[in-house]
């Protein structure tokens, strides 16, 4: 459903229409230019599907009565548009988002017409992750059943409302189904072989896969864990932004470049990169300690130093390079930029328009990306980070037996 009208920029008083795609989420907050003096406009679409919409004009614009003239600004949650499509009067985003996703839908043929938008997006995906984020802070902190037990039975109930077949008694499924349903089929691509490989080294290097594993729940699991949680926290609060392309990068589709994202709240998400990057090298110890074991080594034992040095010395660029000749360990970086985190890290980073721009680290050198690209390099490692903490929560974590 689309809703919207005319509306008027209170900064330069430049009249446009205003088109906005209206999900299924209870409100959707979008901040973007003034199609005149680029001031950054806000807007929050409030749905109660089928019930009611409407707009609330939260900074800088109004709605106007009148004539719809002016330039046309289209926005939708979860798809970014072509750049004839953002002022296009006659576009439909969802019919784009139903072709890019149809491929991969996991229900039934017969029953794809019937509501799309249920079948490839996690309805109402923010309230769930607030409700997964207590089930896991809970479980780590060791809190009382009944109160853990009534978090998980409330995620159940809201999964139902859309999949009436949807069970659920474990800690460890509802954060997998949760990930999984959200991410798939990119986090699958990573998660699967990974944890084939896990297996392989199980059945030929039991000794020490044991001794790794007791090693990751004494000095690993907690601080990793409390990173993921830090991280997703900072990705579902800020998921109105990364949502409008992650479609595109969930079903692997890279061009993304010249696409233009509807809603930019730069200023929340300009260090979400750097984080990630930092969470995810951090992480990369548990891959370099299975790449020592399928080498036919000691866990922690590398080819030219000790783990203590790899964790200690060994710069995070150059924390993949131990296990760049694995393919199924080195995919994990494949969402790495070393001068992207530099900048992001650093907060030396800026949007210009439909740029961002950027310093690297070492020379300094200035870099730009397309706003788009940053945004799908965003949901790129986080779905990365995703895939690498269910792999160690499901192989390795004492998590789910508590
Ligand atoms: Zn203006």
């Amino acid at each position: 459903m689309v809703i919207g009208g005319c509306v008027e920029c209170l900064i330069c008083t430049t009249k446009f229409i205003l088109r906005v795609g209206v999900g299924l989420e209870n409100a959707c907050t979008h901040t973007f230019d003034c199609p005149h003096c680029f001031s950054a406009l806000t807007v929050v679409a409030k749905a109660d599907v089928p019930l009611s919409t409407h707009i609330e004009f939260t900074e800088n614009c109004r709605a106007i009565d009148g004539e719809r003239v002016g330039p046309v600004v289209n926005l939708h949650p979860s798809i970014a548009f072509s750049a004839d499509e953002y002022h296009d009067q006659l576009t439909f985003p969802s019919i784009v988002l139903t072709k890019l996703t149809r491929p991969y839908m996991r229900a039934p043929a017969e029953s794809r017409l019937k509501d799309v938008a249920t079948q490839f997006e996690l309805p109402y995906t923010k309230e769930l992750w607030s409700v997964v984020a207590n089930i896991i802070r809970m479980n780590l902190r060791g809190n009382a059943h009944d109160v853990l037990n009534g978090q998980i039975a409330k995620y159940v109930e809201m999964r139902r409302k859309f999949l009436p077949d949807f069970t659920c008694t474990t800690v460890f499924k509802c954060v997998a189904s949760f990930f999984d349903d959200g991410f798939y089929p990119a986090i699958g691509n990573l998660r699967q072989p990974l944890r084939k490989l896990i297996q392989e080294l199980r059945k030929n290097h039991p000794i020490q896969m044991a001794t790794f594993e007791t090693y990751y729940r004494s000095d690993l699991e907690s601080e990793n864990l409390e990173r993921y949680i830090a991280l997703f926290q900072d990705y579902f609060a800020n998921f109105d932004q990364f949502r409008q392309l992650l479609a595109f990068t969930r079903v692997g589709s890279d061009d993304v470049d010249e696409l233009i994202v509807g809603s930019k709240n730069f200023n929340d998400i300009k260090m979400f990169y750097g984080q990630a990057y930092e969470t995810l090298t951090s992480s990369f110890v548990t891959l370099a300690c299975l790449n020592n074991i399928k080498n036919g080594r000691r866990f922690d034992e590398f080819e030219h130093m000790t783990l203590n040095k790899y964790i200690k010395d060994v710069e995070k660029a150059k924390k993949s390079n131990p296990f760049s000749g694995d393919p199924v360990l080195f995919a994990f970086a494949s969402s790495e930029d070393s001068a992207l985190r530099n900048g992001s890290h650093h907060a030396s980073i800026f949007r210009y328009g439909e740029l961002v721009k950027y310093r690297s680290g070492g020379t300094g050198a200035q870099r730009e990306i397309a706003y788009s690209r940053y945004i799908h390099m965003c949901n790129q490692i986080a779905i990365t980070n995703a895939a690498l903490m269910l792999v160690e929560l499901q192989e390795f974590s004492t998590f789910i037996h508590r």
